[in-house]
C-alpha cells in the first residue's frame, strides 16, 4: 500500500484516484472545485485542503489537470509539487498538455532529483471509470519502472513511448490521426447518402474493406450504425468535440515547433475550430458529420 496524492479529481482524475483507492492504496486528493472533492471522497479518497497538504508525505503524486499552463504552476509554481512533496516520490503527470511543457517540467523535477512521466490517456470517462485507459508513458526506464505499478492500475493498456514528453507526442499525434478519420468517415457517408447508397450497406461494405478505421467502427457519426455511438444519444459524450479541438491545436503547436507538414491536421483543426465556435464544444466529436452535411447554422 502507498501513500498517494492525486491533484486534480475532475471527470478523468475522479475516476482514476478512486480506482487506486479500490487497489489498496491510501489516497489524498486535492481539487480547488468541491463538488470534484466530494465526488471523490465518496470513492475513499481523503480530502487535502490544499495540494501541498496532499503531497507531504507521498510516495506517488498523481496530476490530471486540464493544459500546460495547470501543469507548469502545480508542479514548479510556488509550493507546488516539485517543492511539497517528498524527495523520492514518483511523480506522474496524466494530463493532455503540449509536449514543451511535459519536457519543461520534466526537466525541473529532474534537476531537484525526482523521478517523472507524463503519461496522458486515451479511453475517455468510461475508460477511467474501467480502469482500462491506454496509458502512452514519456520518461526515463527508471522512472517509467516506479510508475508502472501504479499506472496499471489506471490503466488497461501501458506504452513506454520513450524519452521526456513522448507519452504527449504519442497522443497529439493518436488524435490527430482519430480527428482526421472521424471527418473522412462523416464525409464519405454523407456522399454515400447523396449517392443513393444506404449508409447501413457502406457500413457493411467498409467494415470489411480498405476505409475502416477505428472511428467508424466505434464511433460512427451517424445514428443506428453501430451501438456505441454517441449519434445514438444525440451526440452526448463520449469524447467531447472541445476536446478534440484541444488535442488538434496541441497536434498543430507540435508540427509547427517541428518543422512537420500536417496539412490534414491542420484542416481537422480549423472545422473543429468552426464546429466549437457555433457552441457545440459539448457534443461528442462525431457530431462533426453535421457542420460536413451543412446542418449547423
Ligand atoms: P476536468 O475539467 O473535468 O478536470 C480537471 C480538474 O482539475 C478540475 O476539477 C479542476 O478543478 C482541477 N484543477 C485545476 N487546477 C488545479 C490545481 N492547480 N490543482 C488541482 N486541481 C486542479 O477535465 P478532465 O476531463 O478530467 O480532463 C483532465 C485532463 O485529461 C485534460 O488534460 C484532458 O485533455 C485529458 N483527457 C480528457 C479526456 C476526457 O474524455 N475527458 C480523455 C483523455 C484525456
Amino acid at each position: 500500500m502507498a501513500k498517494i496524492a492525486f491533484l486534480g479529481l475532475g471527470n478523468m482524475g475522479g475516476p482514476m484516484a478512486r480506482n487506486l483507492v479500490a487497489a489498496g492504496h491510501q489516497v489524498t486528493g486535492y481539487d480547488p472545485v468541491a463538488a470534484a472533492v466530494e465526488a471523490a471522497s465518496a470513492g475513499g479518497v481523503s480530502a487535502a485542503e490544499t495540494p501541498q497538504a496532499a503531497c507531504a508525505d507521498a510516495e506517488v503524486v498523481f496530476t490530471m489537470l486540464p493544459a500546460g499552463q495547470h501543469v507548469r504552476d502545480a508542479y514548479t509554481g510556488e509550493g507546488g509539487v516539485l517543492a511539497a512533496a517528498p524527495q523520492g516520490a514518483v511523480l506522474i503527470d496524466c494530463s493532455t498538455i503540449d509536449v514543451g511543457s511535459a519536457r519543461a517540467v520534466h526537466e525541473a523535477a529532474q534537476a531537484v532529483g525526482f523521478y517523472m512521466v507524463d503519461a496522458p490517456v486515451s479511453g475517455g470517462v468510461a475508460g477511467a471509470e474501467a480502469g482500462t485507459l491506454t496509458m502512452m508513458v514519456g520518461g526515463s526506464e527508471a522512472a517509467f519502472e516506479k510508475a508502472l505499478p501504479y499506472l496499471q492500475i489506471v490503466g488497461g493498456k501501458v506504452v513506454h513511448a520513450g524519452q521526456a514528453g513522448n507519452g504527449q507526442a504519442a497522443k497529439v499525434c493518436n488524435n490527430m490521426m482519430l480527428g482526421i478519420s472521424m471527418i473522412a468517415v462523416s464525409e464519405a457517408f454523407s456522399l454515400a447518402e447523396k449517392l443513393g447508397l444506404e449508409p447501413q450497406k457502406l457500413f457493411e461494405i467498409s467494415s470489411a474493406a480498405s476505409g475502416s478505421c477505428w472511428a467508424m467502427l466505434n464511433h460512427h457519426p451517424m445514428p443506428g450504425i453501430v451501438p456505441t455511438s454517441a449519434a445514438n444519444r444525440d451526440y452526448k459524450p463520449g469524447f467531447a468535440a472541445g476536446m478534440m479541438h484541444k488535442d488538434l491545436k496541441l497536434a498543430q503547436e507540435a508540427a509547427a515547433l517541428a518543422g512537420c507538414a500536417t496539412p490534414l491536421g491542420a484542416e481537422a483543426a480549423q472545422l473543429y475550430t468552426l464546429f466549437v465556435n457555433s457552441g457545440r464544444g459539448g457534443l461528442d466529436y462525431s457530431a462533426i458529420i453535421n457542420l460536413i452535411q451543412g446542418k449547423i447554422e
